[in-house]
């Protein structure tokens, strides 16, 4: 190897060992808060790390994971959670469901992994602006089927879908005018919704687990904590 060939695999050693996020400091609900809400402020401000994104970091997970919090929020293109939060492998269980919801066994049993067997500290529901699934539920009509202002693409099981979320927020039900109520709303019953299983209430009432309901802004990029 050539000088300058040392110097620049020493050069690339060094850039993945900074780019390692270790999980080892984050032990408590609160600390996992924390480490979201830094990791939103490096995306919004360009100073993003990419941390745990190197071939190295990806290897090491090959035989198991440790996620610190689970993310459950919207299948929306525009919501990547592993991007706005700057995180990397191994570092979030994401649970994305259009209208980011826990109405279904799938989506409460995936939950329940990432509690009982992976350990998180942290469950975010986080919702975003201008959802199209809860915009379906406030612009919709009529009691049983919602027919909203997309009907021609109600089909197939997202009628069940958005009746699901309705029955999580009724009051918002053709309540357009209230449409950013009602994302927040939804958020609150998911987060209800999570925090009355079993397991999780266990969790919670030891202090190794918080359930907190938080929405990401499509225009500025930021996540609000509640
Ligand atoms: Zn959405």
């Amino acid at each position: 190897m050539t000088f300058k060939m040392a110097i620049l695999a020493a050069v690339l050693t060094l850039g993945a060992t900074a780019n390692a996020q270790q999980h080892e400091n984050i032990q408590t609900p609160a600390q996992a808060i924390e480490a979201l809400k830094e990791g939103n402020t490096r995306f919004i401000t360009d100073n993003r790390t990419l941390p745990n994104q190197c071939k190295d970091h990806r290897k090491s997970l090959k035989k198991s994971q440790a996620p610190f919090a689970a993310i459950v929020t919207c299948s929306d293109s525009r919501v990547p959670a592993e991007l706005l939060f700057d995180n990397g492998f191994g570092d979030l269980f994401v649970i994305r469901t259009a209208g980011n919801t826990v109405v279904d066994s799938s989506t409460q049993g995936s939950v329940d992994y990432a509690v009982n067997h992976l350990g998180v500290k942290l469950i975010v529901v986080l919702g975003h602006t201008n959802c199209g699934a809860i915009k379906a539920v406030v612009t919709s009509t009529g009691n049983d089927t919602p027919k909203c202002a997309h009907e021609a693409s109600m089909q197939g099981e997202l009628p069940t879908l958005i009746g699901k979320i309705a029955d999580c927020i009724p009051q918002y039900k053709g309540k357009s005018e209230s449409f950013d109520e009602a994302i927040m709303a939804n958020v609150h019953a998911q987060s209800e919704k999570i925090a009355a299983l079993p397991h999780v209430q266990a969790q919670m009432a030891e202090g190794k687990l918080a359930v907190v309901s938080a929405l990401y802004d499509l225009k500025t990029g930021e996540v609000i904590f509640e």
